[in-house]
């Protein structure tokens, strides 16, 4: 029973009736709703077309798949990201190469891309980290010069921008996930966007069993998955969706009350830095311990005694134990993905939070981490 969890939806009302009219529509896939927040959430996201899946990581799958990447191909990655982006370049048979991050935006490091391309590379699969988007400027250049594609991973990034032009609209498709801790939710859920048709028309044959779009049972023309989204969960997206403008707004002002209350201690807390280039839609608040971070669980242990929760965010991905037996990753790899790992804690994030609670968070942490300080 936290008083203060991590991440919490916000739900109204007029939401709740949205899903229970679907519930007695009798309709409860395949139908209106799913075709209405695709055609919004293009709209919103600046594409062309948009294609709803079952979930962040089934979205990056198909667009792999529709990339064409496949066995030994290498894709481009980052480290420090929740692993479903690095997972989906395996489930198609590539082969993820990481590369490490800038040590302020947590975003993969342009300047180091170059030297990890072989003969293999196939593609930039770019994850936007935390809300916040890549550097995407030297990384089109790069793409460009190597004849790579770009598949964005902006489910934690929906709404952000980098000089002023949208995540989500560099690659060739991008992927948005709505899962209960994001910007906003539909329960379980994804959403590819692309302007390529072809990319489009593959998604939701794949999406649908490998269907042909005619949406006739009778003819398969490819291996399929049911990657489908349920009409209730795009009946919550509809609402969510008209309501995204005002959680992300409500976001930048916790973040910036937290921004306040720490910036007189960052001899002991490291605030996120924000690149100006970029609006941020902040998907979680991250904070490092400097001297304290060796007491990183302690300190999570008696946050939680006052009922705040907090988490590291986000584990390397190529320390996994799984990552490092298949490709013998071990620590050093990627140094400052795992220096952020180690010092880095989420703290309790999302729109219901007041000025005052943020004050009560900021005084626990603080007292927390300066009693192991010293
Ligand atoms: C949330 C998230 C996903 C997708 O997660 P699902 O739970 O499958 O919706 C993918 N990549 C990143 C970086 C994420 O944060």
């Amino acid at each position: 029973m936290n008083l203060y969890p991590l991440a919490k939806p916000s739900i109204t009302t007029a939401e709740e009736k949205a899903v229970v009219e679907v519930l007695r529509s009798g309709v409860l896939s395949l139908g209106p709703k799913t075709k209405e927040f695709e055609r919004a959430f293009a709209k919103k996201a600046g594409a062309k077309y948009a294609c709803a899946v079952s979930s962040g990581t089934a979205g990056l799958h198909l667009a792999l798949l529709a990339a064409g990447i496949g066995k030994g191909d290498e894709v481009i990655t980052s480290p420090f990201s929740f692993i479903a982006s690095a997972n989906a370049i395996m489930y198609v048979g590539g082969c993820p190469v990481f590369v490490d991050i800038a040590p302020d935006t947590y975003n993969m490091d342009a300047e180091k891309i170059e030297a990890a391309i072989t003969k293999k590379t196939k593609a930039i699969l770019v994850v936007h980290m935390f809300g916040q988007a890549a550097e995407m400027g030297p990384i089109m250049r790069i793409a460009k010069k190597h004849k790579l594609k770009i598949i964005e991973d902006a489910c934690e990034s929906i709404g952000a921008t980098y000089c002023g032009k949208k995540a989500g609209t560099f690659g060739e498709s991008a992927v948005f996930a709505f899962y209960p801790n994001k910007q906003m939710t539909t329960g379980e859920g994804g959403m590819i966007v692309t302007d390529s048709k072809r990319v489009y028309e593959l998604c939701c044959s794949l999406r649908n069993q490998g269907r042909k779009e005619d949406m006739q049972w009778l003819d398969h023309e490819r291996l399929g998955y049911n990657y489908r989204m349920d009409e209730m969960s795009a009946a919550l997206g509809v609402a969510q969706l008209k309501r995204l403008n005002m959680f992300i707004a409500e976001r930048r002002k916790i973040a910036q009350w937290y921004y306040a209350y720490l910036l007189k201690h960052q001899d002991v807390i490291q605030i996120p830095a924000t690149d100006p280039k970029n609006t941020h839609t902040w998907f979680v608040y991250v904070v490092r311990l400097l001297r304290a971070s060796v007491h990183r669980g302690a300190i999570m242990e008696r946050l939680a005694k006052k009922g705040i929760a907090t988490k590291p965010y986000v584990p390397s991905i190529h320390l996994f134990d799984f990552y490092r037996k298949t490709f013998k990753y071990k620590k050093g790899d990627y140094p400052v993905s795992e220096s952020v790992s180690a010092a880095s804690l989420a703290l309790p994030f999302y729109v219901d939070l007041k000025k005052k609670d943020i004050c009560v968070i900021v005084n626990e942490l603080l007292s927390a981490v300066k009693s192991y300080g010293k």
